[in-house]
């Protein structure tokens, strides 16, 4: 059975008694252990990275930037690789691994700018024979916290980013598919960072509160499920740490009766099935405008649906593979049956797909709810399955406040030829990420990615330049260089520039 380390000062080294299992989703048997580290795992860490950050930090940020460079070229060249073990311990298709893997590399193009995106403030004249200048700098060892459902975008995110400003990082990926974050930190090893500036350390909640109370993780990033979100931000609060915590998700998709339903039906497809719904930007809630649109929409998805293929993850011709495991297969078939006690239609029921010779895998398949109710829990919580629900809204003024009024508040969609419609909508909606006509609005790595509600806790994005203000702090510098001249007047009096 393989074991999957920790990586810490550049090498592997086991973890301790603790293990958890790592699935093969498409076919339910276990793959490899993965050991759960604990506080002394991680200080081990820390202290290497406390040691290597300040080198770092003073290698000037052109020179960090090819790393970053190479690191770029580095993932290109092993993508395939990559992207076949992050689907087998994940469970979704090739293509769409390969995705997760680009959609972090798009972070680090954005990190080979460091040098122009770290660039300071200054006022010359700011008051008599005074300049005033700002710069930033790295925070020291910061950790990040993530999720399953994107091994390898989530993390680079991160690392992308607080790294090339100068910072060391701890990362702790999800102890369901650990093996491409710690191929990451050999490669960024290969790319020229000193060992300890990119560590991957095991665990489950012993080692999250491990660096939560850490004394010298200053900063701390996180990814996953709303309640744990919650506690992480403050949990690392109270301990003096900036956080940024993204939780979870339950993306409204509104259908306007001038919206071009082949479309729709095409994106939704894609948006709420794609990845088995495991994606923060899925669109696993369908808002058609009135009734005749919805009536349309749903004879329309019933076809896309019964052509939906589930298959292993490396079948080519799959459009989505296996959930991650069988207690969240469990999970997903439990809100289907919560549907149905809850009174909404099941329209397509996904419960109890099998695969021929495959039996054992983690499969669900495409399902379809109608008459969903704003009431109802099923339409309240994040089922993160390949479900999606139709709940009917008379107006777009009801539409609107269903996004608006969720609890969570990560992403939107509206789907329509109106320009007035999509402004409003835009304008209007209580939500952090929107898409017109766009059914995933996963903003470039240039812009920033950040829900709003219990989608987030903290106040400043992922990536792009909110992500160069969360991994530095600013400093502000007020400079005088006397000639010799001044008298010393109103020495008592707070200063003016006047
Ligand atoms: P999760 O909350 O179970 O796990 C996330 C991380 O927290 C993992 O590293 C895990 O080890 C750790 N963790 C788990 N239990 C913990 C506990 N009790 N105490 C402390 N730490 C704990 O999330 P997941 O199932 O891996 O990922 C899916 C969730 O992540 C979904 O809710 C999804 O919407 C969300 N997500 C959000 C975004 C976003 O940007 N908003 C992006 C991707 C995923």
């Amino acid at each position: 059975m393989r074991n999957i380390d920790h990586f810490i000062g550049g090498a592997a080294i086991a973890s301790g008694e603790r293990q958890g299992d790592v699935f093969d989703p498409n076919n339910g048997g276990v793959q490899a252990k993965v050991g759960f580290g604990s506080a002394v795992d991680l200080d081990k860490a820390v202290r290497i990275a406390l040691d290597a950050q300040h080198g770092w930090a003073a290698t000037n940020p052109q020179r960090r930037a090819r790393v970053m460079f190479k690191f770029k070229e580095l993932v290109e060249k092993n993508i395939e690789e990559l992207a076949l073990l992050l689907s087998s311990e994940h469970g979704k298709v090739i293509a769409d691994a390969r995705g997760d893997v680009q959609r972090g590399l798009d972070v680090i193009e954005f990190a080979c700018g460091i040098p122009h995106a770290l660039k300071g403030e200054y006022t010359q004249g700011a008051g008599p024979g005074i300049d005033v200048y700002s710069m930033r700098q790295p925070l020291g060892v910061v950790a990040g916290i993530t999720p399953f459902n994107f091994p390898a975008m989530i993390p680079m995110w991160m690392f992308g980013v607080a790294i090339a400003v100068g910072n060391a990082f701890i990362l702790k990926p999800s102890e369901r598919d650990p093996s491409v974050p710690v191929r990451l930190a050999e490669l960024m090893l290969e790319a020229g960072a000193p060992e300890g500036i990119l560590q991957v350390v095991h665990g489950d909640k012993e080692m999250v509160d491990a660096i939560l109370d850490h004394d010298d993780i200053k900063a701390v990033s996180f990814v996953g499920s709303s309640d744990i979100a919650h506690y992480v931000y403050k949990r690392g609060v109270a301990n003096g740490k900036r956080v940024q915590a993204m939780g979870g998700a339950k993306n409204h998709g509104i259908v306007m009766p001038d919206a071009d339903l082949d479309q729709v039906v095409n994106d939704l497809s894609g948006a709420a099935f794609g990845s088995a719904g495991e994606r923060c930007m899925a669109l696993p809630v369908v808002v058609p405008v009135g009734e005749k649109t919805a009536n349309e929409l749903r004879e329309a998805l019933l076809p896309a649906i019964a052509k939906l293929r589930v298959g292993v993850s490396t079948d080519p011709e799959a459009h989505y593979g296996p959930v991650v495991n069988a207690a969240h297969k469990q999970r997903i078939e439990n809100y289907i049956q919560m549907g149905v006690d809850e009174g909404a239609e099941l329209v397509v029921d996904g419960r109890g797909f099998s695969l021929q010779g495959h039996e054992n895998g983690f499969f669900v398949g495409p399902t379809l709810f109608d008459h969903v109710k704003p009431t109802m829990q099923s339409y309240q919580e994040e089922i993160f399955g390949p479900v999606l629900q139709i709940v009917r809204a008379d107006s777009f003024e009801e539409a609107l406040r269903l996004p608006s009024d969720h609890q969570y508040g990560n992403g939107v969609a509206i789907f329509t030829r109106n320009g007035h419609a999509a402004r409003e909508f835009a304008h209007r909606v209580n939500v952090g990420m929107v898409g017109i006509n766009v059914p995933i609005p996963v903003p470039v790595a240039y812009h920033s990615f950040g829900g709003w509600k219990r989608s987030a806790f903290g106040d400043i994005n992922q990536h792009g330049m909110e992500g160069v203000r969360f991994w530095t702090k600013t400093k502000t510098i007020t400079q005088r260089w006397p000639d010799g001249s001044a008298t010393g007047e109103n020495a008592f009096v707070i200063p003016t520039m006047g």
